[in-house]
């Protein structure tokens, strides 16, 4: 291509030289010493330099020749043209004081005609029509550079451009003048506007291509020009065809990760709703809800495997009758779409029910249901073995696709591992059951003979003892069968307490109860058998009244002085406090032991559960106690805590509600209050 550079000259050889060459209709420059009186010619540039240099030489030969001229362009263009004048030798100031040269801002003029976005004609007409009339007015002709064609073009407002250059060209109905548009070529980059090139070349009566052809200087170099531009638009139009079949497989693939990205959120969602569940009825809902979604049906059967003959029992069903799903609800090995798929371990497709032989003894059936195609797919468990089938049914002949396949595939999996997830923990809550049920037997079948065992061994040891017929190691021997049968006594009626509790069968008996006597009591029981540890007690003067289950309560006080005294391996004090706070009765056991890891606390209250330092000393003990405490005080209305360090000790706060006569009490009691002080019992 030829560049820019010195257009301006070339464009005047081209001028000069052309007149006789046939040539020049390759190149249809207007001849602007010769205008003609209305012509409407447009003129597509690349670079504003030669469109100004076209615009000088336009306006300069018509002000020359006597002729009226109207520029309409943007200021900047204004700028350059009155330079491009006045360097030619043109008084610009006398031509505008005669009017001969009257030059008008672009944007400025477009806004006294436009309305909503479009010109209107009769403002068009009023406005433009006036001001060439004026210009017109004892000349003999009149030329105009309009520029707002280009700038409603700039703006994208393409139907506003053309509109204006019809109103143009009504004009030119009543007014002779010589009309010169331009357009920048750019501003038609892309496929779309080709359309709109058409309809501004046809508005023209004249079109004068850009300087990088009308600079040419000679026919051959302008024929090859065109087979140039020719293999160019050819080479374009292919890459537009290229472009626009890769937008298209860009769509398709775009569509295709959509749904993509559609079936693995809803996967993903089951598969939420799964892990939230372990409920085998809401699973096989969930699952079969899933499976119609994905397939667009709404008649689908979910049958396990029936563990007592070969064959399904069906477990959730949605879309059909009650007495289709009487006949499907056990289904035998090889027995339609479901029962075959079940036979045969692997997906069984009936695209049409009317001609597939596995469906022909089922067709009526079929017919009466309202389906024409099943799709059956077997639930595998991770060891291989089947577990069920997922069945979906189609209202027409169906063959699934390669994504209802896949997914239908994926969904059986995750259906397969929730129900055998949820199959193990059915599982295994009855074997709790099993196991809490033979240890409330065991416990009461132990407890009969032993507690015989330990009244028959105290009277022995007690005639013994009075006698004196066994004396040092005998003597000994029958004090260690007494105490470990009564520890054995003690751990069985734990475990029958915890059997109570899981059966609800712990229950309390309430009187009232003063916790400070009680504590005193069993204080001083234990400190009888201690040598290593000294009881501290703390008890108020008053007594701390509750409506309680004395026996309960003592178990309580008992189990956790027991541990403080357990797990202070190498002695040490232990401080047990009770006392009045507000409206409750506050009970405090504090030891100086091995304390409890922090990890451990939170769990300290559960069931069978023993802290990890317990473990590792190997301490004897079978984590009930303190679950039994716990459920004993939450009967009685209060609260067990522990605070711990471990190494330091630990310390158990039980807290009850008092008896609501003495609740009443403490408001008066608190009036007269110069202060009771606590009654310290030194147990040791
Ligand atoms: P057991 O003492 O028979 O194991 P408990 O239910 O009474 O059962 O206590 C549960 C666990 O709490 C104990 O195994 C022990 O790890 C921990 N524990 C209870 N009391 C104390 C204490 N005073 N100091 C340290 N650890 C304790």
């Amino acid at each position: 291509m030829i560049g820019a550079t010195n257009n301006h000259m070339a464009t005047r050889e081209v001028m000069q030289s052309s007149i006789d060459d046939h040539s020049f209709h390759l190149v249809p420059q207007p001849d602007w010493s010769m205008p003609r009186d209305s012509e409407h010619v447009v003129q597509f540039y690349e670079a504003d330099t030669f469109l100004l240099d076209m615009l000088s030489d336009y306006v300069g030969t018509g002000l020359a020749a006597g002729a009226g001229c109207l520029v309409v362009a943007t200021k900047a263009h204004h700028v350059e043209l009155d330079e491009r004048l006045q360097a030619a030798g043109i008084d610009l100031l006398t031509a505008r004081a005669s009017g001969q040269y009257v030059a008008l801002d672009a944007a400025e003029t477009l806004a006294t005609f436009m309305v909503a976005g479009s010109p209107d004609s009769r403002r068009f007409a009023t406005v433009i029509g006036g001001i060439i009339a004026q210009v017109a007015h004892g000349r003999g002709a009149v030329r105009i550079f309009g520029e707002m064609v280009g700038l409603l073009w700039l703006e994208g407002q393409y139907d506003a451009a053309i509109q204006l250059e019809a109103l143009w060209n009504v004009l030119h109905a009543t007014q002779a003048f010589a009309l010169f548009c331009a357009y920048p070529i750019h501003s038609f980059g892309g496929d779309a506007l080709s359309q709109r090139l058409g309809d501004v070349c046809a508005a023209h009566a004249r079109v004068i291509p850009a300087e990088s052809y009308t600079a040419l200087t000679d026919a051959d170099e302008r024929l090859r020009a065109i087979i140039q531009l020719q293999q160019k638009a050819r080479s374009l139009e292919a890459e537009i065809a290229e472009r626009q079949a890769a937008e298209a497989s860009l769509r398709t693939v775009k569509d295709r990760l959509e749904v993509q990205v559609a079936d693995l959120r809803h996967l993903h969602e089951l598969s939420i709703r799964l892990t939230g569940t372990l409920d085998i009825e809401t699973v096989l809902h969930e699952v079969l809800a899933a499976a119609l979604t994905v397939h667009g049906s709404n008649m689908g059967l979910l049958s396990l495997c029936d563990p007592q003959r070969q064959g399904l029992k069906l477990h959730g069903s949605q879309g059909f009758d009650a007495p289709f799903l009487a006949q499907v609800a056990s289904v035998p090995a090889g027995g339609g779409a479901c029962g075959t798929c079940y036979e045969r371990r692997r997906r069984v497709v009936v695209e049409d029910v009317e001609v597939d032989p596995i469906f022909a003894p089922y067709r009526q059936s079929a017919r009466m249901a309202g389906f024409r195609a099943v799709h059956s797919t077997p639930l595998m468990a991770r060891n291989g073995t089947i577990i069920g089938v997922l069945s979906v049914h189609f209202r027409q002949p169906h063959r699934p696709s390669e994504r209802e396949t896949r997914l239908i595939d994926l969904y059986a999996q995750m259906a397969a591992d929730a129900i055998e997830n949820a199959q193990l923990y059915q599982n295994a809550q009855d074997a709790i059951q099993v196991r809490d049920h033979f240890l409330s037997i065991a416990a009461h079948e132990l407890k009969t003979p032993l507690t015989s065992l330990i009244g028959t061994a105290q009277l022995l040891q007690r005639r013994i003892e009075r006698d004196g017929i066994v004396m040092g190691a005998g003597a000994k021997a029958m004090h260690v069968i007494v105490a470990q049968a009564k520890r054995l006594n003690k751990m069985i009626l734990s475990l029958l307490d915890v059997s109570r509790i899981d059966t609800g069968r712990l229950t309390i008996e309430r009187t009232p109860v003063d916790l400070s006597v009680l504590v005193r009591r069993v204080v001083e029981e234990t400190q009888a058998t201690l040598d290593k540890h000294t009881v501290e007690c703390r008890l108020p003067s008053e007594p701390l009244l509750i409506e309680g289950d004395d026996v309960r309560l003592e178990q309580v006080v008992q189990n956790l002085i027991s541990n403080a005294i357990k797990y202070s391996p190498n002695g040490g004090p232990i401080a047990v406090q009770a006392e009045q706070q507000g409206h409750q009765a506050r009970l405090l056991v504090r030891d100086c032991g091995m304390g409890i890891p922090k990890n451990d606390q939170p769990h300290l209250f559960q069931r069978f559960y023993r802290a990890t330092n317990a473990d590792t000393q190997h301490m004897s003990g079978m984590g009930i106690g303190l679950y039994v405490v716990k459920e004993i005080v939450t009967l009685h209305g209060g609260t067990v805590a522990v605070e711990s360090c471990e190494g330091a000790g630990s310390t158990f706060t039980v807290c009850l509600p008092l008896q609501p006569e003495a609740q009443a009490g403490i408001v008066a009691e608190r009036s007269d209050m110069l202060g009771n002080p606590t009654h310290s019992l030194k147990a040791s």
